[in-house]
């Protein structure tokens, strides 16, 4: 017997998340129907403001607004800017409480395996922050693609007067900034080096 269209529907929904299969698509649509009456409510709130979520248009880091709660802030420094991959990154490094400058998203990396070019991210923008800017520093995660996306900047960023900085790689090569521990994470901020 096949699943009434209604649930077969939720499944399908869930099964189109990145990364998630058939099997956990089924189990969270099972789960789903478990759930407490106020916890569906607040699901199906959640979901159906899915599209009030931007990206911020100086910084493209998420944000309700066109303009993100950071680079609204008047306190923080403007004359830093961090450079991350993506917006995951923008939290793990706030939870450090060791960057008070501003953020620049990329939207990914340049990688030639996956055909990302740097026409694909949000480099161009980059340029026209740059005004007043005194260090850039590229927290691009310690893997080759990281590597060639922060040495693209670096040679970008030349003769301008910029200090261009990357993370010291307390980081383990290959490893990850979003699933980093937030002490070696700050110890890589505090240890950073000249490009
Ligand atoms: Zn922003």
């Amino acid at each position: 017997m096949e699943y009434p269209e209604s649930f077969k529907s939720l499944i399908e929904a869930f099964a189109r998340l990145p990364g998630v299969g058939y099997k956990s698509a089924e189990r969270m649509a099972y789960s789903y129907l478990d759930l407490l009456p106020e916890y569906k409510e607040k699901f199906e709130h959640a979901l159906s403001n899915v599209n009030k979520i931007k990206h911020c248009h100086t910084c493209f880091n998420l944000s309700d607004s066109e303009e993100c709660e950071i680079c609204k802030d008047k306190n923080r420094d403007a004359s830093t800017i961090c450079v991350v991959s993506n917006p995951k990154d923008v939290f793990a490094i706030e939870k450090t409480n060791t960057f008070s400058g501003k953020y620049h998203v990329l939207n990914g990396v340049i990688s030639l395996k996956k055909g990302k070019l740097p026409q694909d991210l949000n480099i161009d923008s980059l340029l026209t922050r740059l005004d007043g800017v005194k260090e850039v520093i590229v927290a691009t995660n310690p893997n080759l693609d990281g590597e060639t996306t922060g040495l693209f900047i670096a040679k970008l960023l030349e003769g301008k007067d910029i200090k261009v900085t990357r993370l010291a790689y307390g980081l383990p090569m290959g490893g990850n900034i979003e699933y980093s521990d937030n002490i070696t994470l700050a110890k890589s901020f505090e240890n950073r080096k000249s490009f």
